[in-house]
């Protein structure tokens, strides 16, 4: 199992990879590709796109997909999956991307926002055309999206996805079976303030392992955490790491906070005992190799 980050900054940091750099994120702004590592786009979440013309905003019965509508619990404003000239920026962001010498590129937030978007003229016309139920013509218009993304990508292609391992078809568009025909990997990320309670990531790990025909990758976040949350994050990552899992990512703010994960970890005596005694083998060599670092 290897050991990576997910950063906001492109910097390389000793002991961890592979890295993956957020280089464009949900309230619109795009960087410039970070080389030699595998880049992460937000697709339809676009804060910024939805300011400047709220025409492409996604829409359902219950309002439009925006964090301010509190009929839904969104975490994120959507665009439309299905807006051509959108779509097109997106195309046009890749290309910019897979010119430069990157790792490959990770998708994120390319699927609808919840089981009842998008009723937008538009979606209504093409979903009644298709003949498709209301499930099969989401699902269908997601996985036909992400294969036309990937003529614009070069490298190691993946997804991340909401971490619903059971209705994500329903409730996002999300086809698991068919998008697993496209991706070298899949990217759950299991975002949390803290890891006291760990008990959920455990099961929705288990749960994807168990369900997802690519190998998985998982992200934890990691951000400034005080050494009570460091101790808590270590050892849900070793949990999780007895599971069949190609790495763990851990979110960061940037490298500083990267090394000082390490920092701890070797240098933190009960720790290291713990993973001893209950066999934690695969954490232990992780451990082992940031020793020659930090
Ligand atoms: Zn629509």
């Amino acid at each position: 199992m290897q050991i990576g980050l997910v950063t906001y900054k492109p910097e390389h940091v000793e002991g961890f990879d592979p890295h993956v750099y957020y280089s464009k994120w949900a309230d619109g702004q795009a960087f410039p590709a970070a080389k030699g590592m595998q880049n992460d786009v937000t697709v339809f979440c676009d804060a910024k796109a939805i300011r400047e013309d709220p025409t492409i905003v996604s829409t359902s019965h219950n309002g439009p997909a925006l964090r301010r509508n509190r009929r839904n619990n969104l975490a994120f404003d959507f665009v439309c999956p299905t807006h051509p000239l959108y779509r097109t920026k997106v195309y046009e962001y890749l290309d910019i991307l897979s010119k430069e010498d990157i790792t490959g590129v990770t998708l994120n937030l390319y699927h609808f926002a919840d089981e009842g978007y998008c009723t937008c003229p538009r979606c209504t016309e093409q979903r009644q055309k298709s003949g498709l139920s209301w499930t099969e013509w989401r699902a269908k218009t997601v996985t036909a999206f992400l294969k036309e993304a990937k003529t614009h990508t070069k490298g190691t292609f993946a997804v991340e996805m909401f971490p619903d391992p059971v209705l994500a078809k329903e409730r996002f568009g999300i086809d698991f079976s068919a998008i697993a025909e496209l991706v070298d990997y899949f990217h759950v990320p299991l975002s949390s303030r803290d890891y006291f309670t760990n008990y959920w990531v455990d099961t929705i790990v288990r749960d994807f392992v168990a369900t997802l025909k690519k190998p998985v990758v998982v992200e934890l976040s990691s951000e400034l955490p005080t050494d009570e949350k460091l101790g808590a994050l270590l050892k849900t990552v070793s949990y999780i790491s007895r599971h069949t899992l190609q790495a763990v990512l851990l979110l960061v703010h940037d490298s500083e906070n990267a090394r000082q994960i390490a920092y701890f970890a070797v240098h933190n005596s009960d720790f290291r005992e713990w993973l001893d005694t209950y066999e934690f083998t695969k954490m232990k060599q992780i451990v082992d190799n940031w020793e020659k670092t930090y």
